[in-house]
């Protein structure tokens, strides 16, 4: 084995993640892909050098004809010895190792100096909140990486707020053997509290430490209520927060360290360490304008003269002497990066740099100490932003177009959002209407995983109807059925292509979800007229998907059969797209179900099941299982059904899913009931009552009812357990019937109804 070559690839830190995320198991590259908001092909070719060198383990499973790769980790660890006669790497399965995996990677830092009493003060905190803050270039993130080495880093940025922050958080926390969080996330769950109470356990579980750089830049409340949320409950775990303002937590758990100058010692070794040239008496002057001032001390450093005459504005005079001695390429170069807030990857200030060799210029900036590397990323600091604004030359519509260009050829969820964002800034509405036709078809996710950072950026720009129409998704999403309807039925009109397709399958949706059969079905109508005016593999699955939805609701099983047919021809026309045509599968499954034809239901949900397990899609996976609980019930193979139940009762459980847990708790109780075990019988009904308390899911309280039954064969007391049992679903009187015909097919409950 290539010993170099193995330790560059462990080197790097996306190399790392794909491996600590295959720990839970074997993944399909497009699923790896949307847990690391990586590009597909990208995530691929690493996992296919990583094969090469034996650590990971690909195989291929073949699906509908098309062949699927699913990987998994070979091994368990790497063993580096040093040997008299070199180095030796073994890969191993017995033996451990472990690396920090610090998500975003820390920030590096050079020599440091000073601050004794800052770090022995966070060393010995025992605050769960720690918040450092102070002026820009103070040295807040240098001290955090010194005291803090370890820490998970997450770099605040304004558009990506909460959402984007807790899947990294989550990712993290896998990596560290807390799969939970991630786990729920990929499922779609986005209820805060579950967020917000994972997060917290996960962090505590694993004593992790979170660092949040440059806090100050979020503008999503629900970060606030996060971190206010943690400073009640960390005690294991830590939280650290750097920011210019002191952000308000209230007092309890948390502490706060405003940050000043470094003291004279300190800040003439950092001036020496940085080229600065003065003596000690020179450097009196220096420091009593800088007031320890790292940043502008580092500056200092790179100009000619110590003792500057500074009226006005210090800095800028500073900044002025050292800008005025780049050359012509690093000025533009520094120009270019100042138009960006965020760091930028090496590759995406290639494509920017009209020149050809951008290293040259990049390299001596960072030496000059201009510009920062974090782990892959560059960035300018904050202080020297400014000045180059005032100086800038360059036009930011050069370069956004670009830059827009390059993260849409990346094409993960993360950088369609960057994307979104320069097109907001440069105020380009044929280039946002794009970006949202590239939503509607390449980055659906983005409405489910993105929620918050989308719905901010979208709303710079609510006069574009498209981008209304858009906002209305995301509230339709969130759960705001009337709020989304009202902005469509607005809009609808002023939208023609694919943009009034998707609001039309949107509207004729709600109107399904509100019970309003007739209005949805005139706006199925209306979509039929844009779908054959426009052919396209897409509009027609949208309007397929709709239609089977209105027959099924109408009880018109066959008809709705037909059309779930259409939706497959669709999906396959269009490509790779197994996490929908999993889900129609799973959908005429249902029909069939619905059909009383449990034999096929089977059929079209294994099927259903190959898909999502070739292709990673556990909330799917376990939906099948769901469903084929209820299946191998009604077939009266109840050992089958118990099996699958166990799966998806544990999984949904995990995931805080209690209505799909609950319904399949349901059979599981009846497919135990006529294998006759009683005892393990009682335990799903006592569970589901548990369930009851805490989420006051209805279906739940069957659990009395079936109580009573257990009651009832033991020859017990069970009127009492079916009176509660009415009583809970009272209001639910169809409910209550359809657990009882089920019941049916077990025992005999004839004595329940009349009671
Ligand atoms: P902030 O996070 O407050 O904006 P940084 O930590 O990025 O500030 O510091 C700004 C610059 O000063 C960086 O170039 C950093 O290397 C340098 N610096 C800050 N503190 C120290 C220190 N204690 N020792 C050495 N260099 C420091």
């Amino acid at each position: 084995m290539e010993a170099s070559r193995l330790l560059k690839m462990l080197s790097k830190e996306v190399n790392l993640q794909i491996l600590s995320v295959l720990r839970a198991g074997s993944f399909n590259p497009r699923e790896l892909a949307r847990i690391l908001h990586r590009n597909e092909t990208d995530v691929s070719r690493r996992l296919k050098a990583l094969e090469r060198m034996g650590l990971v383990e690909g195989k291929w499973v073949r699906i509908g004809g098309k062949n699927v790769r699913l990987y998994s980790l070979k091994v368990e660890g790497v063993n580096i010895s040093f040997r008299p006669e070199g180095i030796s790497i073994e890969t191993s399965e017995r033996k451990e190792y472990s690396l920090p995996l610090s998500g975003e990677r820390a920030p590096e830092i050079g020599d440091f100096f000073g601050r004794k009493g800052e770090i022995e003060l966070l060393r010995s905190s025992r605050e769960g909140v720690i918040a450092v803050y102070g002026i820009a270039g103070i040295g807040k993130t240098s001290l955090a990486v010194k005291v803090f080495p370890e820490a998970f880093w997450y770099q605040a940025e304004e558009t990506e707020g909460f959402d984007y922050f807790v899947w990294q958080l989550g990712i993290h926390l896998n990596a560290l053997g807390f799969p939970h969080l991630l786990e729920y996330l990929r499922a779609g769950g986005r209820n805060e509290r579950d967020e917000f109470e994972l997060a917290l356990r996960g962090i505590e579980e694993t004593g992790a430490t979170v660092v949040i750089d440059d806090l100050h830049r979020c503008r999503d409340e629900k970060m606030g209520r996060f971190l206010t949320f943690l400073a009640e409950g960390l005690k294991n775990g830590r939280v650290v927060l750097l920011s210019r303002e002191r952000p308000s937590l209230g007092a309890e758990n948390v502490l706060y360290l405003r940050l000043e100058g470094l003291d004279i010692k300190s800040a003439y070794g950092l001036f020496k360490a940085r080229g600065g040239k003065a003596d000690p008496r020179e450097f009196a002057e220096v420091y009593r304008l800088t007031r320890g001032h790292p940043l502008a001390i580092v500056l200092f450093a790179q100009a000619s003269s110590s003792g500057v005459d500074a009226g006005g504005n210090f800095f800028d005079f500073l900044m002025s002497e050292v800008y005025g001695r780049l050359t012509e390429k690093e000025r533009l170069l520094l120009q270019i990066l100042s138009l960006f807030d965020e760091p930028l990857e090496y590759e995406a200030i290639k494509a920017l740099y009209p020149g050809r060799n951008v290293f040259a210029p990049l390299y001596a900036l960072a030496r000059k100490g201009l510009v920062e590397r974090r782990g892959e990323l560059y960035f300018i600091h904050d202080l020297i932003r400014g000045f180059v604004e005032r100086v800038r030359e360059v036009e930011p519509a050069d370069y956004y177009g670009a830059y827009i260009d390059y993260l849409l050829r990346k094409g993960s969820a993360r950088d369609f959002l960057r994307a979104f964002k320069y097109a907001v800034l440069l105020g380009d509405e044929g280039r946002i209407k794009a970006l949202i036709g590239e939503r509607l078809r390449r980055f659906k996710r983005v409405v489910q995983d993105f929620q918050g950072a989308y719905l901010s950026l979208l709303s710079e720009a609510p006069q574009i109807p498209q981008v209304r129409a858009e906002m209305g998704t995301v509230y339709f999403q969130r759960g705001f059925f009337e709020k989304a309807l009202r902005i469509w039925l607005d809009v609808e009109g002023k939208l023609d292509g694919i943009f009034r397709a998707d609001v039309l399958s949107s509207i004729a949706d709600v109107y399904l979800e509100l019970n309003d059969i007739e209005k949805a079905e005139e706006y199925l109508g209306k979509l039929r007229k844009v779908v054959e005016k426009n052919p396209d593999p897409e509009m027609e699955l949208w309007y397929y998907v709709i239609r089977t939805k209105l027959h099924y609701y109408r009880g018109e099983v066959e008809k709705g059969l037909e059309s779930a047919f259409k939706e497959l021809n669709a999906v396959k026309r269009l490509g790779h797209y197994p996490e929908l045509e999993a889900l129609i599968y799973l959908h005429i499954g249902d029909i069939y179900s619905e059909m009383e034809r449990p034999g096929e239901a089977i059929r079209y949900y294994l099927l259903a099941l190959q898909v999502a397990k070739a292709y990673s899609l556990s909330f799917l996976e376990h939906t099948c299982y769901m469903e084929l609980t209820k299946a191998y019930f009604h077939i009266g193979e109840y050992e089958k059904a118990v099996e699958e139940g166990d799966r998806a009762i544990d999984y949904f459980t995990r995931i805080r899913n209690y209505r799909r847990a609950v319904s399949t708790l349901g059979y599981h109780f009846l497919a135990l009931l006529g294998l006759g075990e009683l005892e393990k019988a009682e335990e799903d009904a006592k569970e589901m009552l548990r369930m009851a308390q805490g989420s006051n899911y209805p279906l739940a309280w069957a659990g009395y009812i079936f109580l009573a039954v257990i009651e009832k064969l033991r020859g017990g007391n069970w009127e009492e357990y079916l009176r509660l049992g009415r009583e809970r679903l009272g209001d639910y009187p169809w409910l209550y019937e359809a657990v009882l015909e089920e019941t049916a097919r077990v025992v005999d409950v004839g004595e329940f109804k009349e009671k």
